[in-house]
């Protein structure tokens, strides 16, 4: 189990390589990587260098070629499909750079959705979508399609969602990229609020050393191992 010295992700020996002709193009070689609750990471580096890569692998949208994953201290890279996919709903919450909402559903509705997919009802999904809308600003926002919000209103509820089935693990991919710099900050000192506040543990890659400045830590992805950076 997860507690102060056990991580609830832990990377081990990760190796992912894409086909690129007659060789390889080899993003990640033996990174090792360990994240704890109630911990926000940064995660910096130049594009290209395998940032996405490692979320995806964290995050048991990919397998890696070599190495583990494990979530809580269970091995992932045996389970079955079925398994993994329940992990990804339970304990993980996802967020990316555009924000994936759906178009025809109000800010509400695209955070109950996930939770009824998990199985709760309506009405109690209901209540913690308000409330995590409220805790993120929007209290008078709920009724509006994405359409009608803001790019960083979008980006609050797109973090809502990522939360609404109370992740132990928040993997967010560039969550402030496509945002002007103060909307950026805005965005980004509420999510950081809602990680201390949940106790999760959040690996968070950015391009923005400030914002990167803010977290608990700072890793870098260096000839494909994940290193601490000071
Ligand atoms: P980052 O998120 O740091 O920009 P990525 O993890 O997206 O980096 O990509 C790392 C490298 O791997 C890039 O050079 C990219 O072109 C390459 N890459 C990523 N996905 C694939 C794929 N499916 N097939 C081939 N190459 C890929």
């Amino acid at each position: 189990m997860a507690d102060d010295q056990n991580p609830v992700l832990f990377l081990q020996a990760v190796d992912r390589r894409y086909p690129q002709g007659d060789t390889a193009l080899e993003i990640l070689k033996g990174a090792e990587f360990g994240a704890w609750l109630g911990q926000s990471v940064a995660l910096v580096a130049p594009s290209g260098t395998g940032k996405s890569t490692l979320l995806h692998i964290a995050g048991l949208l990919e397998h890696p070629d070599g190495g583990e994953v494990y979530v809580d201290g269970v091995a992932t890279s045996k389970l079955p499909d079925v398994e993994r996919t329940r992990i990804r709903r339970t304990e993980m919450g996802f967020v990316y750079q555009a924000h994936h909402l759906l178009p025809e559903f109000t800010a509400l509705e695209n955070v109950v959705m996930p939770q009824m997919i998990r199985g709760l009802s309506r009405k109690e999904a209901q209540v913690r979508a308000g409330e995590l809308l409220s805790y993120l600003g929007l209290k008078n926002r709920m009724t509006h399609r994405p359409a009608e919000l803001s790019g960083g209103e979008q980006q609050r509820v797109a973090i809502a969602r990522a939360m609404a089935n109370a992740p132990r693990i928040l993997l967010a991919d560039e969550p402030t990229g496509n945002l002007d710099p103060h909307t950026a900050n805005h965005v980004f000192e509420t999510l950081t609020q809602l990680v201390r506040a949940s106790g999760l543990a959040a690996i968070i890659a950015t391009h923005n050393a400030e914002l990167a400045g803010r977290m608990d830590r700072r890793v870098t992805i260096q000839d494909g191992m994940v290193v601490e950076m000071t």
